[in-house]
Parts: C-alpha cells; structure tokens; sequence
C-alpha cells in the first residue's frame, strides 16, 4: 500500500460528474481538480457529494493509485473505508467574515479570475504530447451541443433513490443521462494538433442542472445559454483533464466562465 501525505493549501478548480465505483459497491464518487503554486493541477478522487465547492481552500489527504498512471494523480487515503466519514482526510480552510461568522476560505471573484487569466497559458497540443493530467486552455472560439448518448440503453431505469426521495438525492452517474453535452473549440495559443476539438463536458454543475429533466432534450439544451455561449462581454475558459483508461483522450472538467463586462 502506497504511504498516505497531505496536499496542502489546494484550491478546487473543478469537479466531475459522479461516476459509479465498483469498489464501493457502486457508490457515487467524484473527480476533482485541485491547483496550488507549489503542486500544480492535481486530481484526487473518489470524492463523495458535500465535501468541498469550487473556489474553496482544502488540505486533503491522499496517497498514490496503485493502477492509475496519469499524472499527479491521487486517492483519498482510507477512502475505502471511511467513505462514510471522511473528515478526517479532507479540511476545507476556514476564515472569519466582517459580521465575525466563521465561513469555509475560498478565492474571491477577483481572485479567481486573476488566477485563471495566470493559468490559461495551454493549447490542446502541448497538454495532450506531454501527457499532463490538466490543462487551462482559452479558445479563440467554441461551440456547445448535445448528443444522445448511445451508452444508454433504450427504456433503461437505473435511477436510484436514497431516504428522503428528494429531486436532489436521486443518484445517476455520468453514463444514465440521455443527452451529453460536447464542446468544439479552438485554441487561441500555438497548436499543433488539427483543429477544432471535439471533447465532451463532464462537469458536476451540467449535470446537475439536467437531472431535473435528464430525457427532455429542451431542458438539456438550455445549458448552452446557462453558459453564455458566444454571448458578448464573457470571458470563457475550458479546464480539460485526461481519462484514466485512454491517457491521450481529454474531457472538459469545467468551463470557467466570468461576466466581466
Ligand atoms: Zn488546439
């Protein structure tokens, strides 16, 4: 078993969607993309629902996969047995407010776009042949859609309820959603690779929205505005992460986006 340590003061870019994990008796787990000065783009998981938001501070303890090659990459520590409680290994850090209340520490609007306009150096290229695990890449331009996803079997009735049988708790993973929204984009720095890039979009938030109405294909498509696509006065950002069994295959973790107009 690989040694547990601390990755410290991390700020979360983005999560995935939940994908069922075999190992937990096919309890949701979550990808996240963490970033820090000193460490760069991490990925940990599996992380459960509740634990961390965007923007927020954390220390979380984690140890190298033993079968996961890609880079920067980490499990929880314990996670296959603490799943039920795993306080004890993720810290979100916390700061005291004007009025006096204690609050989670996370990056203010200035602070977080000042750091993605840092980061967003990358093209398509340079993230896929150097085989990193992340990259922040600003498109000279992109397009959204949706496309059927063909993995979902016709009629198939995977969602599953937990106690309280509230909208928020129905559990589906990233493959039980009928529709599954892509990007093509090109980037706007020097890139070798043919353009546009087609890449599916994985994160947390997109499916969140189209789980209230997953199989209404008119619900789903209102992602596309929800993103402001192609609205004037947005600057848009695409955080791509690479998939653990096809290496040189990215998906979209997050699209950052701000109103700065
Ligand atoms: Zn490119």
């Amino acid at each position: 078993m690989n040694e547990c340590f601390w990755l410290r003061n991390m700020t979360v870019m983005g999560q995935g969607a939940p994908n069922s994990i075999r190992k937990l008796g096919k309890q949701q787990g979550r990808c996240l993309c963490l970033w820090s000065e000193e460490r760069g783009f991490c990925r940990i998981y599996p992380v459960p629902y509740g634990y961390v938001r965007d923007w927020e501070i954390i220390d979380v303890e984690v140890r190298k996969p033993n079968d996961d090659g890609r880079e920067n990459s980490f499990v929880i520590c314990e996670y296959e047995t603490e799943w039920k409680n795993l306080s004890k290994r993720i810290h979100v850090h916390k700061t005291t407010t004007k009025t006096g209340k204690v609050a989670n520490k996370a990056l203010s609007r200035n602070e977080q776009i000042e750091l993605i306009r840092k980061l967003a150096k990358d093209t398509f290229s340079d993230v896929r042949n150097n085989k990193r695990s992340f990259g922040l890449i600003k498109p000279e331009k992109f397009d959204m859609f949706l496309e059927k996803n063909k993995e979902k079997a016709e009629g198939q009735a995977t969602l599953g309820y937990t106690e309280d049988n509230s909208i928020d708790n129905i559990i589906m993973n990233q493959n039980d959603y009928a529709w599954l929204p892509y990007i093509k984009y090109s980037c706007l720095g020097k890139c070798s690779s043919k353009h546009p890039h087609t890449s599916k979009v994985v994160e947390w938030g997109a499916y969140q929205w189209m789980r209230t109405h997953p199989n209404s294909e008119e619900h789903c498509k209102k992602l596309i505005k929800n993103y402001h696509v192609g609205e004037e006065g947005y600057e848009h950002y695409l955080l791509i992460g690479n998939l653990r069994f096809h290496i040189s295959t990215y998906v979209i973790v997050k699209v950052v986006r701000f109103k700065v107009k």
